[in-house]
């Protein structure tokens, strides 16, 4: 009897947690609708997060990510680049601007589950001619065979 008892108990502890997960899961979808829907800005990531060491930021001499960033998710703030997560739609314009190699990291996930992390110019570009390369081998394989 004490054994079902706690085997309860655990489950239902299981179960508020997920409810807890995932209404704020809920909240924060929204809160990042109502941001960027001003903006008009598509989102293409299921999900994501955005990470900057600031140990090796070059900060007041730099500050291109700031302007390549085309949701204004970075900005400058008491000597340093921060984060508004909630606008951040994972493009990677700043990791590709960015003078520091691993300064910033982007990790996002695509609709199919595909994660995908980048930190330098570089690993944005071989990623990105990886999935330009995927779609022309699609299209060419709807073509109509003659
Ligand atoms: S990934 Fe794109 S949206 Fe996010 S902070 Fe960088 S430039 Fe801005
Ligand atoms: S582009 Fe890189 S080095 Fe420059 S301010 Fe942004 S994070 Fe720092």
């Amino acid at each position: 009897m004490k054994g079902k008892l706690e085997a309860y108990d655990k489950s239902r502890d299981v179960d508020i947690f997920y409810m807890l997960v995932e209404t704020s899961e809920r909240e924060r979808k929204k809160r990042r609708e109502e941001l960027l829907a001003p903006l008009g800005v598509k989102e293409f990531f299921e999900g994501g997060d955005i990470f900057i060491d600031k140990r090796i930021c070059h900060g007041v001499e730099c500050k291109l990510c700031i302007k390549a960033c085309p949701t204004n998710a970075l900005f400058w703030s008491s000597g340093e680049v921060r984060v508004t997560k909630d606008l951040c739609i994972y493009c990677g314009a700043c990791v590709l601007s960015c003078m520091v190699d691993h300064c910033i990291t982007v990790k996002r996930k695509r609709k199919n589950g595909v994660v995908e992390t980048f930190s330098t110019p570089r690993e944005f570009i071989i990623l990105q001619e990886r999935i330009n390369a995927y779609k022309r081998r699609k299209r060419a394989e709807e073509l109509p065979k003659t």
